[in-house]
């Protein structure tokens, strides 16, 4: 009798030609989850096996947040022999207590009884050992699952996992990476649907502090517990800030501002082989995201603009950042650039053509080459502490 986690594959049932490929794409995902636990992963008909596990707990909280994963069962594998079957049924319910039923799927149809036989034989074989249990087929508290296979495995609960794509199978894009709760939320939405993801944040030292460039790689490490590990491309960004605000109009300052982001974030990702940006905007959350806004800062990209988050609400955000866990980081009070040299009056209805009126009185090339030039590159992988990253 093995204990061993059974792991269900999400939508890559659905990929027809391509899923091998997928399938060892998720495969290598679970196997990095997995590996400070020193499990090892079995592939057998569809089927995804953990085994060789000491604390379970642990492994379904880090399967479980494997994009691609649908939902896992905590199992016990037995020999297809009717004794050791019994035995397993009656280890997997000894603790529980309520109405049960017992749900036996037969793949393996040599097996000597059907499926409604196991369910009715496993039932009295439960019943006789747990006076604590009694039937009910309509709405039972527990199902015990047995699944009857190349081995047969019984497992009495289902938990949900993240879902979506394995990391990698989508592509590579760039998160432009803020210190605030919506960039880390769209990170993670399009991480799960199978983007592999590369970061980069906007630092303004002295006006932001190295807390806040702190609080962005630790918002990176949360992410990279889903995404496995993530380059962090961390930009000196004063002497842009500052040369915007001594020489272009007041109004202006903070669309060109993004305007410069766009602009170097689109060289990065060519440069480190992305196919896409990801910003975390939301239509009209602020001056610089009406439709103008986002039109103007899109002007100075080549490659798509992912915003998954352009129909949320913010408190729909918060509700997901929770979820994902980046919620309590995000809200810790140090100042992202965006805050600092934030005009009175932004305009809401700028136009391409006199942002760059303004960006003529500026060396826009020299500025961004100073500040690709002077990036700091972080790899944040889960487990490892945020000070310790390696840089
Ligand atoms: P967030 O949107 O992450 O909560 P925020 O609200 O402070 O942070 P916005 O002003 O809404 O940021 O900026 C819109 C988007 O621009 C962010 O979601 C993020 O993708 C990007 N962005 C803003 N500031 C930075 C920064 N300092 N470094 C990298 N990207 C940034
Ligand atoms: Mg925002």
């Amino acid at each position: 009798m093995e204990r061993v986690l059974l792991v269900r594959m999400g939508e890559i049932f659905l990929k027809g030609d391509n899923r091998p490929q997928f399938i060892n794409a998720l495969a290598r995902r679970v196997r990095y989850a997995i590996w400070p636990l020193h499990g090892r992963l079995e592939l057998a008909q569809g089927r995804m096996y953990v085994k060789g596990v000491q604390d379970m707990d642990l492994c379904v909280d880090k399967v479980t947040k494997v994009f691609g994963v649908h939902s896992v069962s905590p199992a016990l594998e037995v020999e297809k022999d009717l004794a050791a079957i019994e035995r397993a049924a009656i280890e997997m319910t000894k603790d529980l207590s309520g109405s049960f039923k017992v749900s036996a799927r037969r793949a393996d149809k040599r097996f000597p009884m059907d499926s409604m036989q196991i369910n009715a034989h496993l039932g009295g074989v439960v019943l006789d050992n747990n006076p604590n249990l009694h039937v009910d087929v309509h709405k039972p508290d527990h199902v015990l699952s047995v699944e009857i296979r190349e081995l047969a495995y019984l497992h009495v609960a289902k938990i949900a996992a993240v879902g979506g794509m394995p990391v990698g199978t989508s592509g590579k894009a760039l998160l432009l990476l803020s210190g605030g709760i919506d960039s880390p939320v769209a990170g993670f939405m399009l991480a799960k649907r199978g983007v592999e993801l590369s970061a980069i944040h906007y630092h303004s030292f002295p006006f932001t502090s190295e807390q806040a460039k702190r609080k962005v790689v630790e918002l990176a490490h949360i992410l990279s517990q889903y995404t496995g590990p993530i380059h962090l491309y961390v930009v000196p960004f004063t002497k842009i800030q500052q040369e915007l605000y001594d020489k272009c109009p007041d109004n202006q300052l903070t669309i060109l501002m993004r305007r410069f982001m766009m602009r170097i974030a689109n060289r990065v990702a060519l440069e480190k082989g992305c196919g896409a940006l990801i910003t975390g905007e939301s239509l009209g959350q602020v001056a610089s995201q009406t439709m103008e806004g986002l039109q103007c800062s899109s002007d100075v990209c080549t490659l798509p603009v992912f915003r998954p988050l352009i129909g949320f609400d913010k408190t729909e955000i918060m509700d997901r950042a929770q979820q994902i866990g980046t919620y309590d980081t995000s809200i810790l009070p140090y100042e992202d650039c965006c805050t600092i040299f934030t005009p009175k009056h932004p305009t809401t209805k700028p136009k391409v053509e006199r942002l760059r009126e303004s960006e003529a009185l500026l060396d826009v090339e020299g500025l961004t080459e100073e500040a690709v030039q002077g990036i700091e590159e972080i790899l944040v992988r889960y487990g490892d502490a945020v000070e310790n990253s390696v840089c």
